[in-house]
């Protein structure tokens, strides 16, 4: 008989359930030479009812043991357990003794689970007493946090995926969800063909494969977004399309706001020249926006990965507020996450601005709430870096200890020369991976053997607010730890046993879900409460059912939709109108760099492509990377098809084939993120993108730098 474990999709933020064939597998054999059990999706599951895109389809095959770091690893040695943590323990007290305790930093992943997190979060900010957490998830959607934070009090995402199939017109901005989000547009279109009345719009300077079910595309001018925002708000106050009721009794900052619409998008004609599109695709975007009250505006890196991103997104919702089109049946702002766990980092406060579930450094009383939960010593009391920031402060030596756990800072952050230096610089670099051929592990003094995707026990949470259980089906193999344990075992060797004895996951998880809802009389409104798990027994952990909080006492079988009831989390309740004044992109075109890069993600790839990488057959989408490029920008710089090209930025250089595409703007070119020095390819983040970020929430503009272009002769 066969036996099927469910599990969670480690890939994206969509967070499909999977079936695994757990009795197929034994440790010996990975993969299965004749595997012909593929995994399934969850019928069940709320996310993908049954579906699976063919990242998710082919886990199996990214299962094998090569490449996998199996033995700590110290000074390039193989080494015990004992060694290395040791080794870590040791090094940390020192820094910290020495230097205070902002010489230890975290950099974390969206691919840890929620336990994880916790743990780490605890650690730093409890016990060691430095705020310096932050996380790759930094990269795909720090911006949209600040925009829901300034907007609603808290970072509350309002909708669920029911609402993008209720809705009856769907804008969707900065995303290419056909291949970054599949399932999720899987469900849509299946939405759309059911009630073809229901309009789709999708604001890109690419024309991607998401386009295919658009009724209109808006191929606007790079960094225009927050422009066509507030036009379509300055348009719903001239056609009288404004929630006046609602603008009254549930938010602030109104006036001010439309104003500076007005100043910015005087009109469609201004608005349509100043975005790159005709007034006539603008006007029909306009007349749909203002007769269609079922909206959902849904987006993603391109409005997060910007210097602007958090403005971008306030200009979103400021439109949903102003019509009252939230917290209700398919509308509402919709930001949807890139990494499977990136909404449970910031759950338990894993990123360098928050504290814990959800509370800030300034939220008044939580620094005491917290300590009072933790028992903890030394607490952290402001903010701490984030990610490029870190980098930054690693290579001045103020931190001198940095642990990396779970990704490839080296690719993943602009400008890898400065990330080099910083981990040339810092006195201990620690990396957990499961991987040991990465770019970050060669830079490792002690690398760390961590579990993978069917070996690691906990929860994640997708981009509907959603906990579901990554379950652990496979045996760990050679020494492979799971990343709490490992943590636990350092704070333990610091001294701080009692507070890190955990034995199972699902102590750890009951312990996070307490502190979500614990008060004290300092403590204010909290949109993040999971206190109706916070009994859960190990057997009832195991079985956990996908369910999105808040789940309290009161609402135990989770919560769909936020703001129902028109009440924020804000002191008044009322949500916050923010003006926004649209700004530019930083780096602009020049006669050294006339060319736009953008950066995307391939439909059958994930990040650096550790794990998809070793899938044969999600190489076929795409074998090697790529520029893609318009005819007439190829006619002019006399580049052919396919023939290799060097693109070059203030940065650094690449070089790749160039792809000749007629779907691209002239002046623009993309660029797939995926490929590094692991398949013989610098990644295009890390040598092209400068170190420009968004000043709210620290976001790197990794979709946006100026790069030249040019053939290369082959001798
Ligand atoms: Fe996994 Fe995302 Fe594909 Fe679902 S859509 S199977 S979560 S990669």
């Amino acid at each position: 008989m066969q036996v099927i474990g469910k599990t969670t999709c480690p890939y994206c933020g969509v967070g499909c359930g999977v079936d695994f064939p757990v009795n197929e597998w034994k440790e010996d054999i990975r993969p299965l030479e004749n595997n012909k059990n593929k995994v399934c999706g969850d019928a069940h599951h709320p996310a993908n009812f049954g579906r699976l895109c063919v990242k998710g389809s082919n886990l199996i095959d990214t299962l094998g043991l090569d490449g996998r770091l199996l033995h700590p690893v110290v000074k390039g040695k193989q080494a015990s357990w004992d060694t290395a943590l040791d080794t870590i323990s040791t090094k940390i007290k020192q820094v910290v003794e020495e230097y205070g305790p902002d010489a230890f930093a975290f950099y974390l992943s969206g691919q840890i689970l929620t336990e994880d997190y916790y743990v780490a979060n605890k650690l730093a900010k409890g016990f060691i007493g430095t705020a310096n957490v932050d996380t790759n998830s930094r990269l795909c959607m720090a911006s949209a946090v600040v925009g829901y934070k300034r907007a609603f009090g808290t970072d509350t995402v309002p909708c669920c995926y029911e609402d993008l199939e209720q809705c009856d017109l769907l804008i969707m901005i900065g995303s290419n969800a056909a291949w970054t989000h599949p399932v999720l547009f899987q469900r849509i279109s299946a939405a759309k063909q059911k009630r073809p009345e229901m309009k789709v719009v999708v604001i890109d300077p690419r024309e991607t494969a998401t386009c295919d079910i658009a009724d209109l595309h808006l191929a606007i001018t790079p960094g225009s977004d927050a422009l066509i925002f507030n036009t379509l708000l300055v348009e719903s106050e001239r056609r009288g399309k404004l929630d006046y009721q609602f603008i009254n009794d549930h938010t602030n900052g109104f006036k001010d706001t439309v104003q500076a619409a007005r100043a910015s998008s005087p009109s469609i004609e201004n608005t349509a020249q100043e975005a790159g599109i005709s007034v006539n695709e603008l006007s029909q975007l306009v007349k749909w926006w203002c007769q269609t009250e079922r909206s959902v505006s849904f987006y993603s890196q391109g409005v997060n990965q910007s210097s602007s991103g958090v403005d971008k997104a306030n200009a979103i919702i400021n439109c949903h507020l102003a019509t009252g089109r939230i917290g209700r049946e398919g509308m509402g702002p919709f930001s949807i996450t890139g990494q499977p766990n990136a909404m449970g980092g910031r759950e338990v406060g894993g990123l360098a601005n928050q504290l814990a579930a959800h509370m800030d450094f300034t939220t008044p009383g939580a620094i005491d709430l917290v300590q009072q939960f933790w028992h903890a010593p030394k607490m952290a009391t402001q903010n701490g870096l984030k990610a490029v920031d870190m980098f930054q402060a690693i290579e001045e030596g103020k931190v001198k200890v940095v642990w990396i756990m779970s990704t490839n800072p080296m690719v993943s952050l602009p400008d890898t020369n400065q990330v080099r230096r910083a981990l040339e610089k810092c006195e201990l670099v620690i990396v957990s991976d499961c991987q040991m051929n990465t770019d970050t592990a060669a830079m490792a003094d002690v690398l760390l053997p961590a579990t993978t995707w069917s070996e690691k026990d906990g929860t994640v949470t997708n981009s509907e607010r959603r906990i579901s259980r990554q379950r652990g089906l496979l045996p760990a193999p050679g020494e492979a730890k799971h990343d709490w344990w490992a943590m636990c075992e350092v704070a333990k060797r610091m001294g701080f046993m009692k507070a890190f004895n955990y034995a199972s996951p699902n102590e750890i998880f009951i312990e996070h879900a307490a502190l979500s809802a614990f008060e004290n009389a300092g403590s204010t409104l909290r949109d993040f409460d999971i206190g109706g798990l916070s009994t859960l027994s190990k057997p009832e952990y195991d079985a956990l059912s996908p369910i999105q909080w808040p789940v309290t006492p009161s609402q135990p079988q989770g919560t769909k939709r936020m703001f129902e009831d028109g009440l924020f989390f804000t002191p008044d309740r009322k949500a916050r109108f923010i003006p926004i004044t649209p700004k530019a992109p930083v780096e602009r075109p020049s006669e050294q760099w006339p060319l736009v890069l953008n950066t995307g993600r391939l439909r059958d790839q994930w990040h650096t492509m550790t794990r998809t990488g070793k899938a044969s057959i999600l190489l076929n989408h795409s074998e090697q990377p790529y520029v893609e490029m318009s005819p007439s920008d190829a006619e002019r710089l006399a580049v052919k098809d396919k023939t290799l090209v060097k693109l070059s930025s203030r940065v650094g250089e690449v070089l790749m084939r160039a792809k000749i595409n007629e779907k691209q703007k002239s002046g623009n070119v993309f660029v797939p993120i995926h490929w590094t020095n692991q398949y013989n390819s610098a990644n295009v983040i890390s040598s092209l993108v400068p170190q420009v970020f968004d000043p709210l929430s620290g976001q790197p503009e990794s979709k946006h730098a100026c790069v030249n272009l040019e053939p290369v002769e082959c001798t």
